[in-house]
């Protein structure tokens, strides 16, 4: 039987009327099989997420204090919601069993975990009921073993069999069992993880993530109000483009898909004809139909340390000795672009807080360079394409199209797989940076950046 597992976003699952789009697009195809629901997010920008909520209720009583003023908004949204959408359900005994959970887990300094999950777990029960399908709790399919990951043996062998004789179902994202049999929820956002663990799981033709935008757009509406969104993405260039800054799936949600090679759908639940961003491993049929790039993203604000010794190309063990300055501070650099008698390490400003000043002296300790010196205010702008490596002139653009703007480079590193050119710009030329690679690789129709 052909199956898609069907997740859909906090924002899609905001309100009555949208939840009922929900349904629309589930009951729109048989295929979709599995449901995996989020809490309600945001109704409009000034609201609160219930999840928000939630930890505020966790919070509230692991002080000893009432958590009525968090709790009743969360119950009034609930029931809200079932008597527009006229449910016969009964959240009576639901809600007040997650009350004194909470209030207990609070007491005994328990962690969030079971507070944050309840906005899934009653969104769940809402949802089933109104696709009249079965309930399944994601404790009894999902575990987590002793360093907090995925336990994937346990889960993907419980949830083939769970599962093997269910039609049809709804199952809450975002929790499963930590060790101790405790509910254990994923970092935020992590509804989009169990998406993919149950897709995996059940072998879906297609993980679909509906959520509140068309896609992945080749870069940030905020720099590019019109950026058109990206039709094939592969797993390798989505890692690259959500490293280097842009956002649309939780990072662990692609591995156990990507794993399967079940590709990823990304569907905007307001719009449901649009077809979205498909992802996909490179040997998929779509990923042929290549363009020159695919997308770019960027971070600011990162430091460039920059090392100088004479001859230092005899010394062997140099680089080693520098990264290992590095890893005894526990931070992580980004690239390390590197000259004759120089060597650089770029490194997020964030990382190096309240420790730059021991970690150039530990460099001096242990390399005895001539010079170290420290140059922050540098963006990192990733210009990414599975296209790249069979179109010449890729990085000529590229470069053409910043000496127009007048954007001075202050370092290039190309991967070796050549999916990517990272360019270091000033952060005050970051946006203006984005603009001109945008108007130089994408057309005004998006159609002019295909390959021959
Ligand atoms: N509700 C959770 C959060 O707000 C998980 C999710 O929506 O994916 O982070």
């Amino acid at each position: 039987m052909p199956t898609k597992v069907a997740k859909f976003g906090g924002t899609s699952l905001a309100s009555a009327p949208q939840i009922r789009k929900m349904q629309a697009i589930v009951q729109s195809d048989a295929d979709r099989r599995f449901v995996v629901p989020s809490a309600p997010g945001k109704r409009e920008p000034k609201d609160t997420k219930v999840t928000d909520l939630l930890y505020l209720c966790h919070d509230l009583a692991s002080k000893g204090l009432k958590f009525d003023d968090a709790w009743d908004p969360i119950c009034d949204r609930f029931q809200g919601i079932v008597s527009e959408l006229g449910l016969s359900l009964d959240l009576g005994p639901i809600l007040t069993e997650a009350e004194a959970i909470i209030a207990d887990h609070g007491r005994r300094g328990l962690p969030a975990d079971y507070a944050a999950s309840r906005g899934e777990a009653i969104n769940g029960r809402i949802i089933a009921q109104l696709l009249q399908c079965d309930y399944v709790d994601p404790t009894e399919l999902i575990f987590f073993n002793e360093r907090g990951r995925l336990d994937e043996d346990k889960t993907y062998a419980t949830l083939a069999k769970r599962l093997a004789n269910v039609d049809r179902a709804v199952i809450p994202g975002f929790f499963g069992t930590g060790l101790d049999g405790n509910v254990k929820t994923f970092s935020r956002g992590g509804s989009d993880v169990t998406g993919a663990i149950i897709a995996r799981g059940v072998n879906a033709s297609v993980y679909e993530n509906w959520t509140d935008v068309h896609g992945l757009l080749i870069t940030d509406p905020r720099i590019v109000p019109d950026a058109f969104t990206i039709e094939t993405v592969t797993y390798r260039e989505l890692r690259e483009l959500s490293y280097s800054g842009a956002s649309v799936l939780h990072d662990e949600a692609v591995f156990p898909v990507r794993q399967a090679n079940i590709p990823v759908n990304i569907r905007n639940t307001n719009d449901p004809d649009h077809p979205g961003t498909l992802i996909v491993s490179n040997d998929h049929p779509s990923a042929k139909q290549s363009y020159q790039i695919t997308g770019i993203a960027g971070r600011k604000d990162f430091t460039i340390i920059q090392i100088e010794k004479a001859m230092m190309n005899t010394e062997i063990g140099f680089g080693k000795r520098v990264l290992g300055v590095l890893a005894d501070f526990n931070v992580s650099f980004e690239h390390i672009p590197s000259g004759i008698d120089t060597l650089s390490v770029v490194i997020e400003d964030t990382a190096l807080e309240g420790k730059l000043e021991d970690i150039v002296a530990a460099l001096h300790t242990a390399v005895k360079p001539d010079s170290i010196e420290l140059d922050n205010n540098l963006a990192l702008i990733a210009t990414v394409g599975r296209g790249m490596a069979k179109q010449t002139g890729t990085s000529a653009k590229l470069f053409g199209a910043l000496g127009t703007a007048n954007v001075n480079i202050r370092m290039i590193d190309q991967g070796s797989s050549e999916m990517n050119i990272i360019v270091g710009t000033d952060v005050q030329d970051f946006e203006k940076a984005v603009q001109a690679i945008y108007s130089a690789f994408v057309s005004e129709d998006g159609q002019t950046r295909a390959l021959s």
